[in-house]
């Protein structure tokens, strides 16, 4: 049986890892509170592939094995394939509120495939049949993989080659027989702890001369000189607190990390680029294009439930018949389920590469990403309007909890017998969580920053606009030479 059970999913990554946070070494990590809500998220992906209920979207039957595989280590074989991933990723925001982690792997390798595949036919490297292999342990393992792009960068204003630090930009440092060594950091790694494996990619488009960074490889998490630092995000020590309700989303939550890479020794077997200037920049816009599609299926989920928990304050507060409030709600669907519109006519759009596999619609998928990177503020925004003030300034669990303040707080925080003030206190904090606290990074700055900032998606979109084509519509119309 190829897929894992969330039980076996925990056990597997149960291993030995260089972690630090809060300038401390962290043993056992599975066990950590701030840690833990986002291996549950992950381990809800294992969940819902064994449910007969999801089978549809969240499992697969791989073109390479035959086998019945999570829909995470797929390679799209059609359109329907591509639709498919976009609900399936709308449903896992809806079940967890958060970034789920395990899309960026996803996307790395069906890039990956298509790229090496067109670098091997021109340019004889052996790159495909590699990847394929590497791939199909994944696949038979059902592997959760993480995919590693973002570098440092250091000075905006230089190329890597100029940086006063070469390893600004992770590069090669040195080659064997047996393999390459590389040196370098990436930055807001999603999942990378969560994560069995990871792909290295590269970040930029390169020039000549810049070699040693177009260098894309596949790593364990675990391996020998990766030192990873655990991303803070606000409220996180909450979580260290006794009762869980200041938490907002007490089950489940995103995870970003700093991976840094000192001498990391890399076997021939897991390297899929090295040098390959024009494939690196193919790698980075395929990826980028099959991220920014994720983004019209997983902040569409999250929006569901924010949605949904806006609905219930209102309900909570008396006002839900009020039209103002109708017509918020309306509003935040609206702009919902315009972002899930692009996700799925880009994938509706989609085209096989030579490699037989299939890709979505480049100029779509930027568009949907645009949409991503302004939307969820204002159904963010909204979600705040219906919710009022006290999601900025409510007392905590504690005082909840308190005999001396407690029945204060209960006789003032109560609207109604039906609804219990325990209620109210979970959803506007669950309102917090999502708009303005931990799961904001999952909502909001990764809905701007991830998969590339906004000036990325124009930069695209202004490539694919065919600006020329629509002149000469309005040239024809009008009879112009
Ligand atoms: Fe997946 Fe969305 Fe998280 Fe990216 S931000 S890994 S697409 S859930
Ligand atoms: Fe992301």
């Amino acid at each position: 049986m190829t897929l894992k059970t969330p039980e076996e999913y925990l056990e597997s990554i149960k291993r030995p890892v260089n972690l630090y946070m809060f300038g401390e070494k962290i043993e056992e990590f599975w066990n950590h509170p701030i840690i833990r809500p986002s291996i549950n998220t992950v381990m809800k992906i294992y969940e819902l592939a064994q449910m007969d209920e999801y089978k549809e979207l969240m499992t697969a039957t791989s073109h390479l094995t035959g086998e019945l595989i999570n829909r995470f280590t797929h390679i799209h074989q059609s359109t329907e394939d591509l639709i498919k991933k976009v609900k399936m990723q709308r449903l896992l925001g809806q079940k967890t509120a958060c970034c789920f982690q395990r899309c960026v792997g996803f996307d790395t390798a069906n890039a990956l495939y298509s790229v090496t595949y067109e670098m091997d036919k021109e340019l004889g490297t052996q790159y495909h049949e590699r990847f394929k292999k590497y791939w199909i342990e994944v696949q038979n393992q059902d592997l959760m993989v993480g995919g590693a792009m973002t570098d440092p960068k250091g000075n905006r204003g230089k190329r890597p080659k100029d940086q006063d630090d070469p390893d600004a930009f992770l590069h090669i440092i040195d080659e064997t027989n047996d393999g390459i060594i590389i040196n370098g950091a990436k930055i807001h790694q999603t999942g990378f702890l969560n994560s069995h494996r990871a792909i290295i990619m590269p970040t930029l488009t390169f020039r000549e001369g810049e070699e040693e960074y177009a260098v894309t490889c596949g790593v364990d998490t675990n391996a020998q000189g990766i030192t990873m630092i655990y991303g803070r995000q606000a409220s996180d020590t909450r979580k260290l607190e006794e009762g869980k309700l200041d938490i907002g989303n007490f089950k489940y939550g995103g995870q970003e990390i700093f991976v840094i890479f000192d001498n990391v020794f890399i076997p021939n077997e897991h390297v899929f680029m090295k040098g390959e200037l024009h494939y690196a920049s193919e790698l980075v816009q395929r990826f980028a294009g099959f991220h920014r599609q994720s983004y019209g299926g997983c902040k569409v989920g999250i929006g569901d439930a924010l949605i949904g928990a806006s609905a219930l304050i209102a309900e909570n507060h008396g006002v839900e018949r009020s039209s103002h409030i109708r017509d918020k709600l309306v509003e935040m669907t609206h702009l919902n389920e315009t972002l899930f519109s692009s996700g799925i006519a880009c994938s509706a759009l989609g085209h096989q590469r030579p490699a037989g596999s299939y890709e979505m619609d480049m100029l779509l998928a930027n568009v949907c990403k645009l949409n991503v990177t302004r939307f969820p503020y204002e159904i963010a925004r909204l979600a705040e309007d219906i919710a009022g003030g006290l999601i900025a300034t409510m007392p905590s669990e504690e005082d909840l909890k308190s005999e001396e303040t407690g029945p204060l707080l209960k006789k003032y925080l109560t609207t109604s017998q039906e609804h219990p003030p325990e209620e109210r206190f979970k959803l506007l904090r669950f309102i917090e969580n999502l708009s303005l606290g931990v799961a904001a990074v999952s909502y909001r700055t990764e809905s701007l920053h991830g998969a590339g900032s906004p000036q990325a998606q124009r930069i695209m979109i202004s490539r694919q606009a065919k600006f020329e084509d629509k002149k000469g519509l309005a040239k024809d119309i009008l009879d112009i030479e």
